[in-house]
């Protein structure tokens, strides 16, 4: 058998013909306050936890995916994505926005019925979060993104979640600092930042729209 040829998955980058290289897709739990009540946790003693998705589980915008395996309980979560264009350890918050290439609305999909049984047993979220095609995201918008802004999702134009950024429990230089004390980060990692509240279930054959004010929108399809 030849040794196979594998490529580095890509995001769009708006008002560019270029690709943006995905290294490693982290992704931070429970970081606006509403969120982390609907599920059961005190968002007041929190520090920020982390977790991962495969690099090639992105999906780009306006996707048709078949609907995931093994569940029955598909969850969306709309999420300002942030892309490093550079990286490092243990780096200050004051000094995270020069890692910063730019952002993205992202969908952090969870399979949230094996999150449960995960949650209850004490054991690894890999496969409630890291599954295939986990993490649709639209264009990145190089800069740093603002602070503040509508953040909001729709299922087939019905209102599931609005909020907006400047909820965030942690900033996102805040989490660019926290997450480089675990790894070190490096140019091509995305950072999903955590979702408002309203997290719920998709079904087969519905279209999920997100959007953050002064980004691309991010629309998916799941298949019947
Ligand atoms: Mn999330």
């Amino acid at each position: 058998m030849q040794i196979p040829d594998i490529t580095v998955p890509t995001i769009a980058i708006a008002g560019s013909a270029d690709r943006f290289p995905v290294r490693r897709i982290f992704c931070v739990g429970q970081n606006y306050a509403d969120h982390a009540r609907e599920m059961g946790s005190d968002p007041d003693r929190q520090q920020p936890f982390f977790f991962a998705k495969p690099a090639d589980a992105v999906v780009a915008n306006g996707s048709t995916l078949p609907f995931p395996l093994l569940t029955e309980d598909l969850h969306h979560e709309v999420e300002l994505v942030i892309a490093l264009g550079a990286g490092g350890a243990n780096v200050p918050a004051g000094d995270a926005a020069a890692l910063i290439f730019g952002a993205a609305v992202g969908i952090d999909l969870t399979r949230r019925d094996l999150q449960a049984v995960a949650k209850k047993a004490g054991r690894p979220w890999d496969m409630a979060k890291g599954f295939d095609r986990s993490a649709p995201i639209a264009a990145l918008t190089p800069g740093v993104p603002a602070d503040n802004g509508m953040i909001a999702l729709d299922v087939d134009g019905e209102t599931r979640q609005s909020g907006d950024l400047s909820m965030m429990i942690w900033s996102v230089p805040e989490i660019i600092a926290t997450l480089s004390t675990y790894v070190e980060l490096a140019a091509g990692d995305l950072i999903f930042t955590g979702t408002p509240a309203g997290v719920g279930p998709i079904l087969r054959g519905q279209s999920v729209r997100a959007t953050i004010d002064g980004f691309e929108p991010l629309t998916v399809t799941f298949a019947r």
